[in-house]
């Protein structure tokens, strides 16, 4: 019998509840044995909730007062029988009760299980399973909204509209060979032609959608440069002041970068080697342009910025070299002190970027900058129409797969080859896409996905 599974749902430490959480088909006789609601009345509606105490049968010791919270199946979010503790939140009681459990049957859930079951049962498929993980681990409204996208099927409705077509072109071809006195229009190869370059349109479009989609979910990679006294340091505190949440410190970074995630006006920045904007001493000479120039290829936007208030110089120069090809926004600094320079930005302007003048020390001029942000990156049309993006590299990296062998199978319509080789093609581009939504997905995978949610998710 498959095992009844427990764990602390709620995050650790002392909180106002906690949440313990069961799923299986022992649930309620484990509930029975260890809760002593107040209405003794037997019966279990689903979506109901009882009141009482937690009981330790051993000894009648009572542990907690609480609410249980009853799921019958199928109606859960694993489909199996469910019940949820809302215990207080304090990690003694939470883990006293969670041991009551293993005591009368459960067993400890693995990271993920819960949702594991939802999709292994059939309730959700595999993208939207991935959109629960990312909406939890969601840093930006943006990113939460994108994740509830996938997690209400909308990747998936995509997905099966594309498999659809491939279908229908499947279809076509086998009954045109299977039975050929049926008057079964044939496919020819300029109607398969048609056809497939639709797929692949639609698929391009969605693995184009990845360019935005890793902005909402990583961050828009962010460098700041200028030389000395520019005011880099003074524009990252004002940056950092206006961040409503300083979301995380990213894992894996190199003592010498250090990132830091910022939320601003709905805006992810992940900026890039804080700690080099810190150092005063950060020249372009001492970090080497070797280093410079890694850091701005790797980046997705450069903050250029330059002294107003001063002349362009040989420093200057060299960063207006490093960024004449990339994807910058420059700051004209200091206008506090200085509003106009001509001579300087006679100059910038023939960079053909768009230039904004503010004072990091005074607080002006940033909104522009957001602004300027939102409009290069195109972050006022993902908030306002509910586009669905490609969040996730696992899925962009099928798509792919998938477009190549439709690329493949047009390759051989247009060589008037007999059109039935393409099902190979097809078929196998269905099965590409089949691993998006969990129908062909091998354990392994299946496992690795799952092994990032929390426990008791
Ligand atoms: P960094 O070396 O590029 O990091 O430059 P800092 O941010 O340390 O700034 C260098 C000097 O310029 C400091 O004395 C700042 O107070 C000053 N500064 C920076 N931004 C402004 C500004 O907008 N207006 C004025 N008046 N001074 C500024």
């Amino acid at each position: 019998m498959e095992k009844t599974i427990v764990a602390i749902s709620t995050a650790s430490g002392n909180g106002g509840i906690g949440i313990i959480r069961l799923s299986g088909r022992q649930t309620f006789d484990i509930i029975d044995k260890i809760f002593i609601p107040k209405n003794k009345s037997k019966d279990i509606k689903g979506y109901t909730m009882k009141y009482g105490n937690i009981v330790n049968p051993k000894n009648n010791e009572i542990i907690d007062e609480v609410l249980v919270a009853y799921f019958v199946a199928p109606k859960s979010y694993t489909t199996e029988n469910m019940c949820e503790i809302n215990s207080h939140g304090g990690t003694v009681v939470e883990k006293r009760i969670l041991e009551l459990c293993l005591e009368n049957g459960a067993e400890l859930a693995e990271p993920g299980e819960f949702t594991k079951r939802a999709f292994l049962n059939g309730r959700i498929d595999l993208s939207q399973a991935e959109g629960i993980i990312d909406l939890i681990n969601s840093k930006t409204e943006m990113e939460a909204k994108e994740s509830i996208n996938q997690l209400e099927g909308n990747l998936s409705k995509k997905i099966k509209k594309i498999e659809q077509k491939m279908l229908d072109i499947m279809v076509n071809i086998e009954v045109t060979i299977d039975y050929p006195e049926y008057d079964v229009e044939e496919v020819t190869n300029s109607e398969a032609l048609k056809k497939l370059n639709e797929i692949h349109n639609l698929l391009n479009e969605l693995e184009n959608s990845f360019n935005k989609g890793k902005i909402i979910k990583d961050g828009i990679k962010t460098v700041i440069i200028g030389k000395p006294n520019a005011g880099k340091s003074s524009l990252l505190n004002s940056l950092l002041k206006e961040d409503r949440a300083i979301v995380s410190d990213i894992a894996g970074t190199t003592r010498d970068t250090i990132e830091e995630y910022l939320n601003i006006d709905g805006i992810p920045l992940k900026l890039i080697d804080t700690a080099g904007i810190r150092d005063t001493e950060n020249t372009i000479e001492k970090i080497g342009v070797e280093k410079s120039k890694k850091l701005v290829n790797d980046a997705d936007l450069i903050i250029a910025i330059f002294d107003i208030s001063g002349s362009l110089d040989e420093d200057d120069r060299k960063i207006i070299e490093l960024i004449r090809d990339k994807k910058a926004i420059i700051l004209l600094n200091k206008v506090d002190v200085l509003k106009n320079n001509n001579k300087m930005e006679e100059e910038i302007k023939k960079l053909n970027k768009s230039v904004i003048k503010i004072s990091a020390k005074e607080e002006m001029g940033l909104e522009n900058l957001y602004d300027e942000i939102k409009k290069m990156f195109e972050l006022n049309e993902i908030s306002s129409n509910n586009e669905i993006l490609i969040t996730n590299e696992r899925h962009k990296n099928q798509i792919i797969k998938a477009k190549q062998n439709i690329l493949d199978a047009i390759e051989i319509v247009r060589n008037n080859t007999p059109v039935d080789i393409i099902s190979i093609y097809i078929n196998q581009a269905m099965e590409d896409l089949g691993e998006i939504t969990g129908v062909n997905v091998s354990e392994n995978i299946i496992n690795e996905i799952f092994a990032k949610f929390c426990l008791g998710k």
